[in-house]
């Protein structure tokens, strides 16, 4: 579904309201997760035994429940004797994984996103040319395990500065990061490690979409009287708007459905941010703006003027 028009630029104050609702641009799926999803269905409509993939295909629990209504189930571990088409996610998949699939017998369609591919590649060649892989992000997101399997699993992951800074010095150090990871945090990760090596090769494997998205978000945060952030709480590139903004002094509200919005977060604050990761998709986004201008036009928005005045 293309993100409306009138949603993306008609987003003045509410004469009826007096709320504003200023949405990011860039928010909801990526090219990514389009991509992964599209194949996905296509997968459950060609195939003639079950279609599975291992985790959830993207981050967004109310996203995953619908393809399993569509007959895409999620399982936890591949098993012996299993029958189907598995798919790999967009956050792509160890290649021991991906081995074992082959092994079993199983049909494979790989969703993995462009941007995550280019990052294994990228740690694949670094190590194979003798640099110890540094992987900048979080080191249980699958992507980043995936991306550790693509150096033969004797990378190293980091998430902050204090990570880089206790770690020990090498001849040659190669990095790449995860494709949702921050940009600011990743250029303070990779100005630390400069003391740790005396050549450091650095490859940019933060998605274009991901930086597109965060920049946008800081723009709206910075016009907004508070932010309102949907996706998937397990969602990394979603958690990372919600701290981008917190980090910018906007009180942040991170939800995954309008069900979650309180009328009381609105109180005094008529100008409302919004951003949506990179799995959510349009509806949600509709449901919950659609929820604020309620909110605010039925009245249940508390007044911000003092009692009795
Ligand atoms: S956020 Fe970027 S890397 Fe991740 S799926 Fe979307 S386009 Fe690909």
């Amino acid at each position: 579904m293309k993100i409306d028009d009138a949603w993306q630029n008609g987003m003045g104050e509410d004469d009826l309201t007096g709320v504003e609702i200023i949405l990011a641009e860039n928010s909801g799926f990526c090219s990514g997760v389009t991509r992964a999803i599209n194949m996905a269905f296509e997968a459950a409509e060609r195939s003639e035994g079950k279609v599975y993939t291992i985790g959830p295909l993207i981050h967004n629990p109310q996203v995953v429940r619908k393809l399993e209504e569509h007959g895409v189930g999620v399982i936890e571990r591949l098993t012996p004797g299993m029958v189907g088409t598995v798919i790999v996610r967009s956050h792509g998949l160890h290649p021991d994984v991906i081995a074992e699939a082959e092994r079993i017998g199983l049909d494979i369609v790989d969703a993995t996103c462009p941007f995550v591919k280019k990052a294994q590649h990228d740690a694949a060649s670094l190590s194979a040319d003798g640099y110890q892989v540094i992987v900048v992000g979080s080191a249980d997101h699958p992507e980043v395990e995936g991306i550790v399997g693509y150096a033969g699993d004797e990378a190293i992951v980091v998430d902050s500065v204090e990570e880089a800074s206790g770690l020990g010095r090498w001849p040659r150090i190669g990095i790449v990061s995860q494709t949702t990871f921050s940009v600011e945090r990743h250029r303070q990760i990779v100005s630390e490690l400069i003391g740790h090596a005396r050549e450091l090769k650095v490859y940019n494997t933060i998605c274009s979409e991901t930086s597109l998205r965060q920049r946008s978000t800081v723009a709206v945060g910075l016009r907004a009287d508070m932010m309102i952030v949907i996706g998937g709480k397990n969602s990394s590139n979603t958690t990372r708007l919600a701290e981008l903004c917190r980090a910018h002094g906007r009180e942040t509200h991170h939800i995954e459905t309008a069900a979650e919005l309180r009328p009381e977060w609105f109180r005094g604050k008529p100008k409302v941010g919004v951003t949506a990761g990179a799995s959510t998709p349009q509806w949600i986004i509709d449901e919950v703006i659609g929820k604020i201008r309620d909110l605010f036009q039925a009245g249940a928005v508390p007044s911000s003027s003092p009692r009795g005045s």
